[in-house]
């Protein structure tokens, strides 16, 4: 029981004394998106702290960290070649091996969780990937369109985007989603947006959040590792929309030399209206194809798309 390995790659690998569920963390899969790992390190020091504190402490399950984009994270650029969560893809659908920085970061990381699965008497494969945003304003969760990844979403006390995995390809969240490693047992994958990169509290929410998501598996009781940080999670959360789903995606030709320019301005969870101008690129104006709340608009140069709008979700009617 305990911390079990640490290297650049692994943040920390703790086993604990009950069986349970396998949780994956990752932070830095952008290399200027520190906050994940800076709160995984954290929450591994209060892992190591929690027996002295808390004699009674025990943890259920494993929980693997890991730092995702190291090339990228030294440099703190979002990538190197290409987008590391856009690649995620079975051996045999990556064009070819080895070819960018990123191919071998994802090699790398398979590596490690391929071996945690293999090693681990898990009961539940469960993935948190951890990132940031150009934007201000907003944290929420996204993840695939699962009941059970929605649920475990919802109970980390965060706003949840649906539908997005139908926005973009190749994420961590499709490959985890998509039943590519050797087990049968359920996997659900949950991707965290903490807020800004460049705010110190998105560390505090990531670690509040990723708590969130332990304590919801039963891997930590809810008395046990307290980051303090729980209130302010729920103050963040407190006027968002609690469960909405993607409508629109604005994607950018960087081939093309497309220009994309975001008004700035706007903020995470910003309501638009249908004409409202967005954004401008080599072709002219563009504006909102529809209401709804803007999400991850870009002010950056690299990224592949430009924005995001989602609706409220309503729950279908039985009849
Ligand atoms: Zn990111």
């Amino acid at each position: 029981m305990g911390k079990i390995a640490e290297s650049e790659r692994i943040i920390g690998h703790y086993r604990g004394a009950e069986n349970g569920p396998l949780v994956v963390a990752i932070g830095g899969i952008h290399g200027n998106e520190p906050a994940g790992v800076l709160a995984l390190e954290r929450l591994f020091e209060m892992l190591a702290d929690e027996p002295r504190l808390n004699p009674g402490f025990s943890f259920k399950g494993e929980f693997l960290a890991l730092r995702g984009n190291l090339e990228a994270l030294a440099l703190g650029k979002r990538f190197i070649d290409v987008d590391l969560n856009r690649i995620w893809r079975p051996l045999e659908g990556r064009p070819d091996q080895s070819s960018t920085s990123e191919d071998h970061e994802l090699h790398e990381l398979l590596a490690a969780i391929e071996t945690a699965v293999e090693e681990a008497p898990l009961s539940e494969l469960i993935l948190l990937d951890i990132h940031t945003t150009t934007a201000q304003g907003g944290i929420f969760a996204i993840t695939g369109d699962d009941a059970p990844s929605l649920s475990l979403a919802a109970e980390m006390s965060v706003p949840v985007i649906k539908g997005m995995l139908s926005g973009l390809q190749g994420t961590t969240l499709h490959y985890f989603r998509g039943n590519h490693f050797a087990t049968n047992l359920p996997v659900r994958a949950i991707s965290f947006e903490a807020g800004n990169h460049e705010d110190p509290l998105s560390v505090d929410l990531a670690l509040a959040a990723t708590i969130n998501l332990l304590r919801a598996l039963g891997c930590v009781k809810d008395e046990d590792v307290n980051s303090f940080h729980d209130q302010l999670l729920r103050e963040r959360a407190a006027n968002l929309p609690r469960l909405t789903e993607l409508t629109y995606v604005h994607k950018i030709d960087h081939h093309g030399g497309d220009g994309f320019q975001m008004k700035p301005g706007y903020k995470n969870f910003q309501p638009v209206l249908k004409g409202e101008l967005l954004a401008t690129d080599k072709s002219g104006s563009i504006t909102a194809p529809t209401d709804g709340y803007l999400l991850m608009p870009l002010y950056q140069k690299q990224g592949d798309e430009g924005f995001f709008i989602v609706r409220n979700y309503k729950f279908p009617l039985a009849y």
